[in-house]
């Protein structure tokens, strides 16, 4: 299991996402940002996504 906290990458917010692989982490994160953080599709940006990638960490829970 991986997880990704959307607070190590300088947001305010308790979100974490939780999945079997990168993409999957990637792809809640989008979903969460646009909606929790009004983020337009386009900020998503491959610096973020990779920024993004580099705080995911495996989880044994
Ligand atoms: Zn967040």
């Amino acid at each position: 299991m991986l997880k990704f906290k959307c607070s190590s990458v300088g947001f305010d917010c308790n979100f974490v996402a939780k999945g079997k692989s990168e993409e999957e982490i990637l792809t809640q994160c989008a979903a969460h940002a646009t909606k929790d953080h009004n983020m337009k599709p386009e900020e998503i940006t491959p610096e973020l996504q990779d920024k993004i990638k580099k705080n995911i960490h495996k989880s044994l829970f």
